[in-house]
């Protein structure tokens, strides 16, 4: 073709992926939740589903976004042609309350064993003098993790999405 570019040929030839195009029901896009899988167009429907975490997305062709509707965090995607960008408020409230959230139970615990351990300290010579700080090491690992979970999980983390697509296809859960 005479009207293609010489660099138009090039991105072609380097791969789709740098390819700019617009958002159609019959095209194929990458899933903007878990960056693994594709979007297909549901026959009859302006929505599509992803075909690795299987959430359901509907379109809006005139705006170019995408909406995910079956998840506890409703979001929305612009899509820019190459690539995904998130076009959803966050929720500020929410997200306080959840780092807030996680800031005492990542503290709170240790703190108190902490606390309790230094009013009453272990004999000198008990040979269990090391517990308090290995249970506060303990308590606050263990906690922490919980937080973290708290975290990816109202963040929604592509590689967290599709790590638990994966367990959940591992262990049989779909
Ligand atoms: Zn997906």
């Amino acid at each position: 073709m005479q009207s293609e570019s010489p660099s138009k040929d090039l991105k072609a030839h380097l791969g789709k992926s740098t390819e700019r195009r617009s958002l159609e029901m019959n095209g194929s896009y990458i899933c903007p939740v878990c960056r693994h899988g594709t979007l297909e167009a549901i026959v009859l429907m302006d929505a599509y589903s992803c075909h690795f975490c299987r959430h359901i997305f509907t379109a809006d062709l005139l705006e170019q976004t995408v909406r995910v509707e079956d998840s506890s965090q409703p979001a929305t995607w612009r899509w820019m042609g190459t690539q995904w960008q998130a076009t959803n408020r966050v929720d500020v409230d929410l997200t306080i309350a959840v780092w807030l959230m996680g800031a005492v139970i990542s503290i709170l615990p240790p703190a108190l064993i902490w606390l309790s351990s230094h009013t009453f300290p272990p004999l000198e010579d008990s040979g269990w003098s090391w517990f308090p700080t290995v249970w506060i090491a303990l308590s606050f690992s263990i906690h922490f993790l919980m937080v973290a979970w708290l975290l990816v999980e109202h963040y929604q983390l592509p590689a967290y999405v599709a790590l638990k697509v994966r367990l959940g296809n591992l262990f049989g859960m779909r």
